[in-house]
């Protein structure tokens, strides 16, 4: 008989602009998990120019979500890499309950069990004003916002000492409305489905970043 996959299978579920990202980064440090985004591995397709990119590549400009095949795809093969068996924190991934049941197939076939959903909460003010401040460093990805989070030398990555930043092409004003769209019909019905499992947490994520990581530690701590 084998013996079941104890690894740890996380979901951040939120609107853009709730942390998810920031979050998943802490999170991964703290408990040694791996960071699935596939927002991240969409992102990397169109800039490696593949067939996937170019599928890809208007869709996620307007806001909107990608197809289920595509991203289901992007996700099992990413989770098949060695680096993920000890256990993954998914950022961005299920969207839909299409790819909430792809996954719960995915990880039936692997021995693996969903150890938390934390749905993080934020206002629509508190999202456009994270969003429209958010940059990253071009080096190492190091997040950034101008007001939350500012560098701490001028023009110099605190993490790398990069120059170099790029802000997101879709975290334009429209973009956002439209990605919050998506959310509410696609995404927000997820909320129900890990409830009725019994796996969801929910985390109030208006404040710091530090309040807020505390919160999601000590949700998963409980639970393992
Ligand atoms: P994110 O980086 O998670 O904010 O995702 C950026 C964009 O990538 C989204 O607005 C979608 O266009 C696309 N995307 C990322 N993850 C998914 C997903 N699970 N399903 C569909 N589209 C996705």
């Amino acid at each position: 008989m084998t013996s079941p996959n104890t690894s740890k299978v996380l979901i951040l579920l939120g609107p853009p602009g709730a942390g998810k990202g920031t979050q998943s980064r802490l999170l991964e440090q703290k408990f040694g998990l791996v960071q699935l985004s596939t927002g991240d591995l969409l992102r990397r397709s169109i800039e490696s120019g593949s067939e996937t990119g170019k599928a890809v590549e208007s869709i996620m400009a307007e806001g909107r979500l990608v197809g289920d095949d595509i991203v289901i795809s992007i996700l099992r093969d990413r989770m098949r890499d060695s680096d993920c068996a000890g256990g993954v924190i998914l950022d961005g991934f299920p969207r839909t309950l299409s790819q909430a049941r792809a996954l719960d197939q995915l990880l039936a076939e692997t021995g693996q069990q969903i150890s938390a959903v934390v749905s993080l909460a934020v206002d629509d003010k508190k999202m456009v004003d994270r969003i429209s401040g958010r940059f990253t460093c071009a080096g190492c990805g190091e997040g950034y916002h101008d007001t939350f989070k500012p560098l701490e030398a001028a023009e110099r990555c605190d993490n790398c000492g990069g120059s170099e930043f790029m802000r997101r092409a879709d975290d334009k004003a429209e973009t956002v409305a439209a990605r919050l769209i998506e959310y509410r019909e696609q995404t927000s019905p997820l909320i129900d489905y890990y409830s009725h499992m019994g796996v969801l947490a929910n985390v109030d994520a208006m404040g710091p970043i530090e309040a807020i990581n505390r919160s999601i530690e000590a949700t998963i701590s409980s639970r393992s």
